[in-house]
């Protein structure tokens, strides 16, 4: 463990950029033998990991390096897809050599989910993650690509986190990829990419399959923001997110016909976890103990959307009615227990994995896929809103107020006492205007 390295971690802010925003500083305490650098990007259309491993390979496999001593693990290995034939290229060049050594590459195949964590940890280590369980518990720490550039810039240069990578595509004039402000509005990051190509149009925040749908322009960008998709409000990726919960809950009950593609086809059953989404369908509603048991299974649910837009021949969503026992459950403080204690791996997986190429043309998204440019113009920014919870855990504590003149860089929110989150920075020099859940700051305010 290198003390010093987690303290500039946690000063800078950084938190997990792939996934649910967990803080890096809590995960650089872990004491594991590989760590794995996830350049997955497994969600279709979303560009940033690929082009940040060719343009910031250095930064990023320093990153690594920093992780790799922080948790005493000897080797390191950077997980990308050998479809991202620059990235690869470029990192081949690098790894294995010099300050490197301790570094490998792995080529990932073109499926969905390869960057999902625990099939990114079966995949390079052959090692199932015990399921509601975490990497470390098989020797193993997962970061995102982006989550180690940021760990290089906290710990070298002692940067905070204040700028996110992401994807602007789909009906927009030219899709892009940009590196924007944290608090910039979606509506904002639209117009950098010419704006919508479609007068009416809903905009999916995340990737088509795990991302969800704001109505709200002004929705500001946070730290986990890895795409902005703009859709008609047609498009199926858009309908299936829109669905009232409850009216799908019920149409999943009557319509679920119990064929089970939903499981042979779900990327957590096919590890070997007890996950079973078919069962849980058969017992929506019931209140008997048996199905009880039954429906705790959804806790180790990774909401990866394969059962809704790929395996069910019914169109209903196993992923959405998951999510929703799954928030009732833990808001009852329900805790599941492993049923298992080893793991056998179906031996269909290989065969079950989904081609990213296939997935796009059942999601209707072919014809915007492509690698989009970087906008290297200066983007000029007159406001932001920068949310005080953009990570896992509680809020940050704001340590402004309404009239404090802050630079870019400044802290905006501390993490409360004992509690795990992570720490905000302003993205813009300015006046603040209002703190509430967010701090809004306004450029050139005298
Ligand atoms: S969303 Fe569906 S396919 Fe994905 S883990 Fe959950 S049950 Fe399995
Ligand atoms: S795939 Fe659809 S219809 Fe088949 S068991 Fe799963 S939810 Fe039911």
């Amino acid at each position: 463990m290198n003390p010093k390295t987690i303290q500039r971690v946690a000063e800078a802010g950084v938190v997990g950029a792939g996934g649910a925003g967990f803080p890096t500083h809590v995960k650089l305490q872990a004491k594991v033998e590989r760590v794995l650098a996830n350049g997955a990007s497994c969600e279709p259309l979303l560009m940033s990991d690929p082009f940040l491993m060719e343009e910031e390979a250095d930064r990023i496999l320093q990153g690594l390096l920093l992780v790799m001593e922080c948790t005493e693990a000897p080797r390191g290995t950077l997980c990308l897809k050998g479809k991202h034939r620059k990235a690869l290229a470029v990192m081949q060049e690098k790894v294995g050599r010099g300050a490197y050594k301790d570094i490998d590459l792995f080529e990932l195949g073109d499926f969905y989910p390869a960057g999902d964590e625990q099939v990114l940890v079966y995949e390079v280590l052959g090692r199932v993650v015990p399921e509601g369980g975490l990497p470390l518990q098989v020797g193993a720490v997962v970061s995102n690509v982006e989550t180690l550039l940021n760990i290089a810039r906290a710990v070298d240069e002692g940067r905070p986190v204040t700028e996110r990578y992401l994807t602007v595509g789909g009906e927009v004039a030219e899709p892009l990829i940009l590196k924007v402000p944290l608090g910039l509005s979606v509506g904002e990051v639209i117009g950098l990419a010419g704006g919508a190509r479609i007068q009416a149009f809903r905009v999916v925040l995340g990737g088509p399959m795990m991302g969800r749908v704001v109505s709200d322009l002004a929705t500001p960008v946070d730290k986990t923001t890895s795409g902005v998709l703009v859709l008609a409000p047609d498009h199926p990726v858009v309908r299936d997110k829109v669905r009232d919960p409850a009216r799908l809950r019920n149409l999943t009950r009557l319509a679920c016909c119990q064929c089970s593609r939903c499981t042979d086809m779900c990327p957590r059953y096919l590890l070997g976890h007890s996950l079973n989404p078919h069962k849980i369908m058969r017992q929506i509603g019931s209140t008997a103990p048996a199905a009880r048991a039954v429906q705790m299974d959804a806790l180790i649910c990774s909401e990866c959307g394969v059962c809704e837009k790929y395996a069910c021949p019914m169109m209903i969503s196993p992923r959405e009615v998951n999510a929703q026992i799954k928030k009732e459950l833990l808001a009852a403080g329900g805790k599941r227990a492993p049923k298992k204690e080893a793991y056998q791996p179906s031996a269909f997986r290989e065969e079950r994995k989904i081609p990213t190429r296939r997935l796009l043309d059942r999601l209707q998204l072919s014809r915007y896929d492509g690698h989009p440019r970087f906008d290297t113009r200066k983007i000029v920014v007159n406001r932001v809103e920068v949310p005080l919870k953009q990570h896992l855990g509680a809020p940050a504590r704001p340590v402004v107020k309404p009239g404090d003149r802050v630079k870019a860089g400044e802290l905006l929110g501390e993490i409360p006492e004992k509690a795990l989150g992570a720490r905000v920075h302003a993205s813009l020099s300015g006046r603040v205007t209002a703190v509430d859940g967010r701090v809004i700051i306004q450029a050139g305010e005298g």
